[in-house]
C-alpha cells in the first residue's frame, strides 16, 4: 500500500503549478500528475503571452509553463507525467488512481481544466497562435487595424466579437443559423455596432493558410454554396467543457459540469478537496486568475491538514 501524501494535485497549468509551488513551500510535499498528452496545460498551444505580469516583453506560452513546472520542481513537488482515471474523494485517505497504480492523500486539489470547443477542422491545432484563437481578451490586441472573423452565435461569441471591434478594422461574426442565440441585449448592441458584419447561414468549411491564418471558406448552410473570406483573425467562441467527467456523483457540479466551489475559498462539498482554476471558473478563464486559484487551494488545503493534526 502506497504511503498516504499531504496533497495531490491533479493537473499542470497554471492553477496546478502554482498549487505545487505552495504547496511544497509550505513542506507538503505535493505529488503532482501533469497529465500524458497535454502536461502543461492550454498554454502549451500558444505562442506569444502578453498579460502574464512579469514579463514585460511577453513570453511564449510554453516557456511560461517550463518555468512554472521548474519552480514547483524546485521546491520539491514531485511531477509525473501521468493521467488520473479515477478517484474516490469521498473515503479517508483520498484514493487516487493513474494506469499504473493507486495513490493516497490527505487531500486533493483538482485543477483540470477545461478545453474548449473545435471546429474539427484539419488546419484548426496547426494555426492556433497563427491566427487561430480561442480568447479575444489573450489575443484581440494582436490583431489591430485586421479584417477578424469570430465563430458562434451565443452571449459569448458576441462579447468577444464586440471586444474585438476594439481592436479590427472588421469583424465579421459567423453564424450557423439566420438569428443569433445571445440575449435581446446583447443582440441590439451588437447590430448596433458599425465595425460588426454577419455572416448568416454560414458554417466554416476550411482554414486556410501555410505558417499563418489567411482566409476561411464559408459554406452556406441553406444553399450548399461556398465562398472565401480573407481574414487574419479567426476566434471559435463555440463554448467550453470543463473536465470533470472523473468527478461525476462525488463533487457537486453546477448544470454546465464546473466544479462548485464555496467562493471565495476554493473548498468543493468534500471536506480536503478543493478546485482551481478553469474547472472552477466560467468568467475569467485567465492564466493570471487560474494561477491565483491555485494558490488559494494549496492555502486552503495547508490550513485543512493543520487543523488535522
Ligand atoms: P489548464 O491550463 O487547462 O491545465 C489543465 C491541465 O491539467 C491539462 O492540460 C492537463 O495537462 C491536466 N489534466 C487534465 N485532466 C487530467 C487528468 N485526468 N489527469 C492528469 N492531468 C490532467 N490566458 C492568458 O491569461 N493569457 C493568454 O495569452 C492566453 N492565451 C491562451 C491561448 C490559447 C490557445 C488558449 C487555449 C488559452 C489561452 N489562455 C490565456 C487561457 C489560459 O490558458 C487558461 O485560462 C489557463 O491555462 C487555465 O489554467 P488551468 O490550470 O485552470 O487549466
Amino acid at each position: 500500500m502506497s504511503e498516504v501524501r499531504n496533497v495531490i494535485v491533479i493537473g499542470s497549468g497554471p492553477s496546478g503549478y502554482t498549487a505545487a509551488v505552495y504547496a511544497a513551500r509550505a513542506s507538503l510535499q505535493p505529488l503532482v500528475f501533469e497529465g500524458s498528452v497535454t502536461a502543461g496545460g492550454a498554454l502549451m498551444n500558444t505562442t506569444e503571452v502578453e498579460n502574464f505580469p512579469g514579463f514585460r516583453d511577453g513570453i511564449m506560452g510554453p516557456a511560461l509553463m517550463d518555468e512554472m513546472r521548474a519552480q514547483a520542481e524546485r521546491f520539491g513537488a514531485e511531477l509525473v507525467a501521468d493521467d488520473v482515471v479515477e478517484v474516490d474523494l469521498v473515503s479517508n485517505p483520498k484514493v487516487v488512481k493513474t494506469a499504473d497504480g493507486e495513490f493516497r492523500a490527505r487531500s486533493v486539489i483538482l485543477a483540470m481544466g477545461s478545453g474548449y470547443r473545435k471546429l474539427g477542422l484539419p488546419n484548426e491545432d496547426t494555426l492556433s497562435g497563427r491566427g487561430v484563437s480561442w480568447c479575444a481578451t489573450c489575443d484581440g490586441f494582436f490583431f489591430r487595424e485586421q479584417h477578424i472573423a469570430v465563430v458562434g452565435g451565443g452571449d459569448s461569441a458576441i462579447e468577444e466579437a464586440t471586444f474585438l471591434t476594439r481592436f479590427g478594422s472588421k469583424v465579421t461574426l459567423i453564424h450557423r443559423r439566420d438569428e443569433l442565440r445571445a440575449s435581446k441585449i446583447m443582440q441590439e448592441r451588437a447590430f448596433a455596432d458599425p465595425k460588426l458584419e454577419f455572416a448568416w447561414n454560414s458554417e466554416v468549411a476550411s482554414i486556410n493558410g501555410q505558417d499563418q491564418l489567411e482566409s476561411v471558406t464559408l459554406r452556406d448552410t441553406v444553399t450548399g454554396e461556398e465562398r472565401q473570406l480573407d481574414i487574419t483573425g479567426l476566434f471559435i467562441a463555440i463554448g467550453h467543457d470543463p473536465r470533470s467527467e472523473l468527478l461525476a456523483g462525488q463533487v457537486d457540479l453546477d448544470d454546465d459540469g464546473y466544479v462548485l466551489v464555496d467562493h471565495p475559498s476554493t473548498r468543493t462539498n468534500i471536506p480536503g478537496v478543493f478546485a482551481a482554476g478553469d474547472l472552477v471558473d466560467h468568467h475569467y478563464r485567465q492564466a493570471v486568475t487560474a494561477a491565483g486559484t491555485g494558490c488559494a487551494a494549496a492555502l486552503d488545503a495547508e490550513r485543512y491538514i493543520a487543523a488535522l493534526d
